[in-house]
């Protein structure tokens, strides 16, 4: 069985109840997840992402796979 890999972005910010999902990318297994969770937060300045994960294409059933964080993107309200 095949399992597909979905990386959404999301903008975060506490100060103003903010938790939105920005994007939709599929992951491709066979190189670095790593490094390509680093480009689709670097492209939406997200301060997370999550990862999830589903047996059929259609992602009619998934579950959470992993979370990363980027504090780097993280908003600056409090500053
Ligand atoms: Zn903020």
């Amino acid at each position: 069985m095949t399992r597909n890999y979905i990386a959404v972005t999301y903008d975060v910010c506490n100060h103003n109840n903010l938790y939105e999902d920005l994007n939709e990318y599929p992951l491709d297994m066979s190189i670095d997840i790593d490094k390509q969770i680093r480009e689709f937060a670097k492209m939406d300045v997200a301060p997370l992402i999550k990862v999830y994960v589903s047996d059929t294409s259609d992602f009619k059933a998934f579950r959470l796979y992993r979370e990363y964080k980027f504090n780097e993107y993280e908003c600056s309200c409090s500053q």
